[in-house]
């Protein structure tokens, strides 16, 4: 096979690889992606095939399914919904489809913009050759520059291999039923999401936390109306255990802890969700001579790695491993090797729990900004005072603004309620544009939506709210 010369490759075609390709086609540079598929990836990577969109997809469909129990049982809508029952293969067949969709998409996207795509494991020979064991032999590509993509892979904990009913989110999101019981072991945004849409579903649910509380990643407050609805749910959560083993039928989890009696939480399945770790093996990274964080690529703020022309974008060079992290960083690598002053802003990055509610953060929570040693002007409005939430049934939760004390410059949002998901991108839009409490207070926003929680608390923290 002859071999291929190129003005970059990309290794993995996850959102970091995927979006740098087709940035890359748009500046007109001579692209390959090599994508190995298998069980963890295939073009999209994590995010498409085993994380943000098939786990969306189970969160909605279990949300519909509860919803229409919640609704046979009492409808405050006057429903009347008789015996609402749940085909779960096809459940997962829809999850499927969606997934199907937006592969499919990505690789018609690559093409359009002229990127060739490689389908095999590839193994690196030096920053500018690539060996790619593809179907049909072994092909060898050499580039001017080298991306690195590899993302991550859901971390083991060394008590729990996984194997047999010991599962990664990967197995969780396609299981053959709605187990009995579901142990988790982890209650960080994973783990919650998906025990919560499994107890919709009807799993009786334990969750094993080792530190003293839920959602580590975000303050009390912002967690509190979660904590809330997991009770509701039946779901059990103990904190300050650990999950010290399988029993030796296999059909439970053994739990210890301080404060914590050992105990056997029964499960059908033990959902392991306690974080995930950069893919740095087994293709031969090693034969680079890169600079590490810990166990993370170090990049600079081009995304350049300590090689000259090698870049790593994505969870390969760590927190927060977030797909619109990854793609961002992708967009700004290709932009680099096109000779343009791009460069990674880490300051508005959006965080979504697509719990029940659902939590965002953008920038700066209050506590953080006052250790940075800012004196800080912080209001919240409550959804219970907004007529869309209360149009929604959902009045639960409050948007939450944290600014500068001096000019009102937004240092934080952050919001927790049904359906906040969707404000992200307004969230993100006016922390990076540096918007101050009165540019918020100054934009007309839609009457009745939920943005105008985000409106009255800029208003509030500048004594001026209308609606409170
Ligand atoms: P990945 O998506 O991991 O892609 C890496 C790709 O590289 C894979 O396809 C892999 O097959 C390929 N690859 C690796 N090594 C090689 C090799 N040697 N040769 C060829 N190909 C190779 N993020 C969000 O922003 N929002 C969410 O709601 C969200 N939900 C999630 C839910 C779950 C259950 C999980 C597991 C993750 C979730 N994430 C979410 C995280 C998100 O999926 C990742 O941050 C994102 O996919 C990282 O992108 P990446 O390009 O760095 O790597």
């Amino acid at each position: 096979m002859a071999d291929l010369n190129a003005k970059l490759v990309i290794v993995g075609g996850g959102p970091g690889g995927y979006v740098c390709a087709i940035r890359a086609g748009q500046l007109g540079l001579d692209t390959v992606l090599v994508e190995q598929g298998g069980r963890d990836g295939g073009l999209g990577g994590t995010c498409l095939n085993v994380g943000c969109i098939p786990s969306k997809a189970l969160i909605h469909a279990a949300d519909a399914y509860h919803q229409a129990v919640e609704q046979a049982h009492a409808s405050p809508f006057g429903l009347r919904v008789e015996r609402p029952s749940i085909d779960f293969a096809r459940t997962i067949e829809w999850k499927d489809s969606v997934v199907g969709r937006l592969t499919g998409g990505v690789g018609a996207l690559l093409k359009r913009h002229r990127v060739r795509i490689l389908h095999g494991h590839a193994t690196l020979e030096d920053g500018k050759t690539v060996k790619v064991d593809t179907d049909t032999g072994v092909q060898t590509v050499r580039a001017e520059h080298l991306v690195l993509a590899t993302g991550s892979v859901p971390a083991a904990l060394p008590g729990l291999p996984f194997g047999g009913p010991v599962i990664s989110s990967t197995e969780a999101l396609s299981l053959p039923s709605i187990p009995d019981r579901l142990a988790v072991v982890g209650a960080g945004y994973i783990g919650l999401e998906l025990g919560m849409a499994y107890a919709k579903l009807g799993a009786r649910v334990t969750v094993v936390e080792t530190l003293d509380r839920i959602l580590p990643a975000y303050d009390a407050e912002l967690v509190r109306p979660v904590a809330r609805r997991l009770k509701a749910l039946g779901v059990e959560v103990l904190t300050g255990a650990r999950a010290a083993g399988l029993a030796e039928n296999g059909e439970s989890l053994l739990v210890d802890g301080e404060g914590v009696p050992r105990r056997r939480v029964p499960a059908n399945h033990v959902l392991v969700a306690t974080g995930r770790r950069a893919r740095l093996d087994g293709f031969g990274l090693d034969r680079l001579d890169l600079t590490m964080v810990g166990r993370f690529v170090q990049v600079d703020e081009r995304c350049a790695t300590s090689m000259r022309n090698v870049w790593a974008v994505g969870d390969l060079t760590g927190e927060p491993m977030l797909a619109h992290r990854a793609m961002a960083q992708g967009v700004v690598v290709a932009e680099c090797i096109a000779g343009q002053p791009s460069a990674f802003d880490a300051t508005a990055i959006p965080a979504v729990c697509f719990t029940d509610p659902e939590i965002v953060t953008v920038g700066l929570s209050p506590d953080a900004a006052r250790e940075a040693g800012r004196e800080v002007v912080t209001a919240l409005f409550p959804l219970q005072a907004n007529g869309r939430a209360l149009s929604m049934g959902a009045e639960e939760g409050f948007v939450r603004v944290t600014a500068r004390a001096d000019n009102h410059l937004v240092l934080g949002i952050a919001a927790v309620g049904a359906g906040v998901a969707e404000l992200a991108g307004e969230f993100g839009l006016a922390l990076s544009m540096g918007a101050r409490l009165e540019d918020i207070g100054g934009t007309i926003h839609a009457h009745p939506t939920l943005g105008e929680a985000f409106h009255e608390a800029s208003l509030r923290g500048l004594g001026e709210a209308l609606h409170i």
